[in-house]
């Protein structure tokens, strides 16, 4: 009898837990089914402006309260990324990042000297990627500085974090089909269908979906497009949160939260692939 009322009352919890979310609360995310799921996230940076609001030992402890047990880290300058590591090393997974000084987004692919920039600082092995960069304009994916980037990245197995829409992946891709890409923001604009084209056609292709968390699910209701390309390409797909100004830094956790809340929308072991799985098996385990 006992033992009846309490699988009855065990099914009224499970049933509470999974009701339908309503208005995104992040306190509510926070306590919600997927508050242990490990997070990689594969979008940060720690630029200059932060050092001094956020220490490096503070943004660990935030990753800490975040559930946030990896992070893939590109700084301008990169001296940030390596402030990062020095504090926790097996947290912290670099990128190397070509924006420094005056050298920046829109300028960098006309910058010759950028090749000699890159294999100085890739004498410190700890770099597993190049980028995160900007392809703001299509056509400069077939720029020479932007294929000895490729080239490199290559030679040195490296994969590259391209901030582009799908024109300038699909241009790297005809010249070096080799080529290892993490697409940031899946393209910022493109629609998940031709995110999805985009895996069919190209192998080498992973997408980190920061910043569209408000796209991908509208007032914390995972929409059905996305659910759709998260189901079928479970495998390419990682979260980040896109610290590219202090205020992302402000909202780290929330930022976090809010990714839990639509992933607890998914089957967990599509979850787990998307929270953490796919980026250790492509930035730590090498396969
Ligand atoms: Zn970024």
């Amino acid at each position: 009898m006992l033992r009846s009322i309490l699988f009855i009352l065990f099914l009224g919890s499970c049933f509470f837990l999974m009701a339908g979310p309503g208005l995104f609360d992040p306190a509510k995310a926070a306590d919600g089914q997927n508050k242990d799921l490990p997070v990689f996230d594969t979008h940060v940076h720690y630029k200059e402006p932060a050092w001094s609001v956020y220490p490096p030992d503070v943004i660990i402890e935030m990753m800490e309260r975040a559930g946030v047990v990896k992070a893939l880290v590109s700084s301008s300058p990169d001296e940030g990324t390596r402030m990062l590591y020095r504090q926790d090393p097996e947290r912290i997974i670099p990128f190397l990042r070509p924006y420094h000084d005056e050298v920046t987004s829109s300028n960098w692919h006309q910058q010759e000297e950028i090749i000699d920039y890159f294999k100085k600082r890739l004498e410190m092995p700890i770099y597993k990627g190049l980028g995160e960069f900007h392809i703001h304009n299509p056509i400069d994916a077939d720029s020479p500085v932007i294929k000895k980037t490729v080239k490199l990245a290559v030679e040195r197995d490296l994969y590259i974090h391209v901030h582009s829409n799908h024109r300038a992946v699909e241009q790297i891709f005809a010249y070096e089909p080799q080529v290892k890409i993490l697409w940031a923001h899946a393209g910022m604009s493109d629609p998940p269908a031709v995110v999805a084209d985009m895996f069919e056609r190209f192998e080498n292709l992973w997408v980190d979906i920061s910043i569209r968390e408000y796209e991908i699910a509208p007032n914390g209701i995972l929409a059905p497009e996305w659910q759709k390309l998260f189901l079928e390409h479970s495998d390419r797909i990682t979260i980040g949160s896109d610290t590219w100004v202090n205020g992302q830094w402000d909202n780290y956790e929330e930022i976090i939260a809010f990714d839990r809340h639509w992933l607890a929308q998914l089957p967990p072991e599509v979850a787990k692939q998307i929270a953490f799985d796919n980026a250790k098996r492509l930035f730590i385990d090498g396969t």
